[in-house]
């Protein structure tokens, strides 16, 4: 699989100011990330609220600019925001929200907000544009006689198969999904995830799925990458991930999921507030929660370093790959 997205070392940093009278504070929202996703492979990126998955999603898409680091698609810097080449580029990059409402507009048929994708890329002509539409709604699971009607007419999950839809119209390489399933009934969550699964594995696309739902990640995903306050903490192949969690954030992340033959009273609590990102702590942003935590993790930041099996891990104690595989 030939690489499709490249990201290295981004940093995201807003200034947030906390209530009304607060003092405006520096949010790391995203701090030295790096990752890549191949063509054909989904990677998910998983962590709490506040962990900067989002804010990191519209980096990927230059929709946020990151004020370092750079962002390659297949092999070509992302053009700055706005500029016409970025324009070009984003027929090729999509993004599907977690807000099916909030993403399309309420005034618009949904023929009409699948028809402009194609106006505003110049794709087509007037009758190749409609059999996309009929083609690209028959392989979400929408009816043709449901072109004509308004998002308010349609129930949540349909509204979510118009969004993705409405991605897939240019025939993107590679789909960015913010939480695609959060906003929907639990009845229907697997139905697209299923539905995004069929599309990614016939259509060949690259996906980074951003999900706090680690069941969803572990059956979706082949890679996936752990966050905290900003930072990928672990990434490596899902399998390895879920079944043997090498960092003590992704050790707790994991234990709240059930699994069978697992013990009840084998989950992790973790102990404090979640993390506060306009607050982080020093050293290993994650000390105040650790249960393992020694002194050096309050006053030295954790290198991200490979630890084996084509993962790796920021954390003081996991052992790097030369020490855990043989030479
Ligand atoms: Fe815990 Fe220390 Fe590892 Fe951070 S570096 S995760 S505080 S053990």
């Amino acid at each position: 699989m030939s690489q499709l997205l490249d990201a290295r070392g981004l940093v995201r940093v807003y200034t947030a100011r906390r209530g009304l009278l607060g003092r405006p504070a520096r949010v790391r929202a995203v701090d030295g990330v790096s990752l890549r996703v191949k063509r054909g492979e989904t990677l998910g990126i998983v962590g709490e609220s506040g962990s900067g998955k989002s804010t990191l999603g519209r980096v990927l898409l230059g929709i946020d600019a990151a004020q370092k680091g750079t962002v390659h698609i297949d092999g070509a810097p992302m053009p700055a925001f706005g500029t016409p080449g970025w324009r070009a580029l984003r027929a090729r990059i999509q993004m599907v929200y977690q807000d099916p409402l909030a993403a399309l507009d309420r005034r618009l048929s949904v023929a009409h907000q699948l028809r402009e994708p194609l106006d505003i890329h110049h794709l087509g002509d007037g009758e190749s544009r409609s059999a996309r539409i009929s083609e690209v709604m028959q392989s979400v699971g929408l009816r043709p006689d449901q072109a004509g009607k308004f998002p308010h007419e349609l129930s949540g999950g349909q509204r979510q198969r118009v969004v993705i839809a409405r991605a897939l119209m240019t025939e993107p390489e590679l789909l960015v999904c913010d939480e695609p399933v959060s906003a929907l009934d639990v009845s229907i969550q697997a139905q697209v995830v299923n539905l995004l699964a069929d599309l990614q594995r016939d259509r060949g696309l690259g996906m980074v799925f951003i999900s706090h739902d680690l069941k969803v990640v572990r059956n979706l995903c082949d890679r996936v990458a752990v966050m905290y306050l900003g930072r990928i903490v672990e990434e490596g192949p899902a399998e390895a991930v879920f079944a043997d969690p090498r960092h003590p954030y992704t050790q707790a992340l994991i234990s709240s999921v059930p699994q069978p033959g697992r013990a009840a009273n084998s989950r992790i609590i973790l102990q404090g507030e979640p993390p506060d990102p306009g607050n982080r702590p020093p050293g290993c942003a994650f000390h105040p929660r650790c249960p393992m935590a020694e002194d050096s993790c309050r006053r030295a930041i954790p290198e991200t370093r490979a630890v084996g099996g084509a993962r790796s891990a920021a954390c003081h104690l996991v052992a790097p790959a030369a020490l855990t595989e043989p030479a």
